[in-house]
């Protein structure tokens, strides 16, 4: 890739991975980056300052942006993975935890009912189970007035702050 870019901010987020992680791509796609910060990568001021930070596809709820939304965060997620993989032995680091993300609601409302059928467009992993099996595979958690329960498999958790160190530490300084 073929020019200059200034970068603001840190962000290890799910949909869009802006600040420190941008500059991490564009580097590794051959361009030249500049990053700047106050107060320097995953400080307590950023929002991506904080020890975690949730990774999920489900994103009907983003208006006319929803479908960008939901394909970028489902690719976040296999990036987040694809990390750990290649770097997690040498950097002694592990970024990303899948865990499963599950959403609940008293009734269908526009917001599951479009992230469901973007999963179904998109072919990202999901499951609708009956509040039944919920109630029997977790049983702390109260479930009174809930009818509709999503899970993504593939969702789950970033180490936020340590990867906004590890993304900086990864950038080359001698541009
Ligand atoms: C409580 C909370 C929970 C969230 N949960 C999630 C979640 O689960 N999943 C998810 O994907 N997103 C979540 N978000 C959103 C996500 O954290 C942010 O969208 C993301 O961290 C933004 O990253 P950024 O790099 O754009 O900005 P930041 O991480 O905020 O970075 C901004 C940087 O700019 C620097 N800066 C500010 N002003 C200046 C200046 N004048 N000169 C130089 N540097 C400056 C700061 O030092 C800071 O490091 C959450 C946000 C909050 C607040």
């Amino acid at each position: 890739m073929d020019g200059r870019f200034t970068v603001f901010a840190w962000s290890p987020c799910d949909a869009t991975k802006r600040g420190g992680w941008t500059a991490y791509y564009l580097a590794k796609m051959g361009a030249k980056v500049t990053l700047v910060d106050a107060y320097g990568p995953g400080n307590s001021r950023a929002t991506s300052g904080d020890e975690t930070r949730g990774g999920r596809s489900s994103y009907g709820d983003r208006g006319p942006w929803a479908e960008l939304w939901t394909r970028w965060a489902n690719e976040a997620i296999d990036r987040w993975a694809r990390f750990d993989e290649e770097w997690g032995r040498e950097m002694k680091v592990r970024l990303w935890f899948n865990t499963g993300d599950l959403i609940f609601r008293a009734a269908p409302e526009p917001f599951t009912d479009r992230t469901r059928q973007l999963w179904a467009e998109l072919r990202v992993p999901f499951e609708a189970p009956k509040v039944e099996e919920v109630a029997r595979a977790y049983p702390a958690i109260n479930l009174t007035g809930i009818t509709v329960v999503l899970r993504e498999p593939r969702a789950g958790v970033v180490r936020a702050r340590r990867a906004c160190e590890t993304a900086y530490c990864l950038l080359p300084t001698d541009q």
